[in-house]
C-alpha cells in the first residue's frame, strides 16, 4: 500500500523518483506500526499537495526567486518531514505505547503545521516580517511571518490534531508539537539558516544558483544549516514538545 501510494503521489508530480523512494520506506514503517499511523501520514501528504496545490502559478511567481526548491519533494526533504513520524513508528512496532504516539504526532505536526503556514501565507499578499527583526523581508524567506500564515500554522496544527484525535490518540501533545516545530522553524529560519545574496541582481536568496543563472553567496546564518536541515530541527522540537505535552497534561 505504501509503494503504490507513493507511487501515486509521483505520477502525480508531488515526489522526484529519490522521494518516492523514501517515502515509500517511510510509509512501510507506519503502515507496520497500524493503519491509525499509515493513516495519519496519508492525512499530511494528501493536505500537504492540496494546499501546494492551491494557487500554485500565483506562489511560484512570488517566491521561485527567494526558495531553493520547487513543487516536488525530494528524498531529504520527506525525511525531514517524515523521518521522525516514520522512526516513531518503528519504535512503536518494538514497544507498543502511547509514548511513541505522543513524540510521533508532535514530530508529523510540525511538519505539518510549518507547510500550512507556508502555503497559506505565500498565497496571502501581505509582505513578510522577520519574527527575530520585525523588518519587511520578501515572500519566500526563511523565518518570514504573516498573519495569513500564521493562521494556516494554528489551523494545521489543529487539523493534525484533529486527524490524530479520530484515531483514538490524544490531540493536546499533537497540538502543542505543531505550535511549537513551527515557531521553532520561524525563529531557526531568521537566526540561523544560510542567508545567500545573487551578486549580479544583489537580491537575497536561498538558492545556490539564483533564478538569473548567477551563483550565490553566503551572506550570514550558518552555512551547512539549509532549509531541510531547519525543518529536521523543528520536527524534532514538535516531537520533544509532543512528548512533554503528553507525559504532562494527561494521567498515565
Ligand atoms: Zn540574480
Amino acid at each position: 500500500m505504501a509503494l503504490a501510494i507513493a507511487i501515486a503521489a509521483q505520477r502525480a508530480r508531488s515526489l522526484s523518483p529519490g522521494g518516492a523512494a523514501c517515502a515509500t520506506v517511510v510509509g512501510t514503517a507506519c503502515v507496520a506500526a497500524g493503519w491509525d499511523w499509515g493513516a495519519l501520514l496519508i492525512a499530511f501528504f494528501l493536505a500537504s499537495t492540496l494546499l501546494s496545490r492551491l494557487g500554485r502559478r500565483v506562489k511560484e511567481a512570488r517566491t521561485s526567486a527567494i526558495v531553493e526548491k520547487g513543487g516536488e519533494r525530494d528524498a531529504i526533504q520527506v525525511l525531514a518531514n517524515g523521518g521522525l513520524f516514520a522512526a516513531a513508528a518503528a519504535a512503536f512496532v518494538l514497544h507498543p505505547s502511547p509514548v511513541w504516539q505522543t513524540i510521533g504526532a508532535g514530530a508529523l505536526a510540525a511538519s505539518t503545521s510549518d507547510t500550512w503556514a507556508t502555503e497559506i501565507g505565500t498565497l496571502g499578499a501581505a509582505t513578510p516580517r522577520s519574527i527575530l527583526t520585525w523588518r519587511p523581508v520578501p515572500p519566500g524567506t526563511s523565518g518570514g511571518v504573516t498573519i495569513a500564515g500564521t493562521l494556516g500554522a494554528v489551523a494545521g496544527a489543529v487539523f493534525l490534531g484533529g486527524v490524530a484525535a479520530l484515531f483514538g490518540w490524544r490531540a493536546a501533545p499533537a497540538v502543542l508539537g505543531g505550535l511549537a516545530g513551527s515557531t521553532a522553524d520561524s525563529v531557526l529560519g531568521a537566526a540561523l539558516q544560510s542567508r545567500r545574496q545573487c551578486p549580479t541582481c544583489h537580491l537575497a536568496t536561498e538558492r545556490l544558483v539564483h533564478t538569473c543563472g548567477a551563483p550565490t553567496i553566503p551572506t550570514g546564518g550558518v552555512a551547512w544549516l539549509n532549509n531541510d536541515s531547519v525543518n529536521a530541527l523543528s520536527s524534532a522540537i514538535g516531537a520533544a514538545a509532543g512528548f512533554w505535552g503528553g507525559g504532562t497534561w494527561t494521567p498515565r
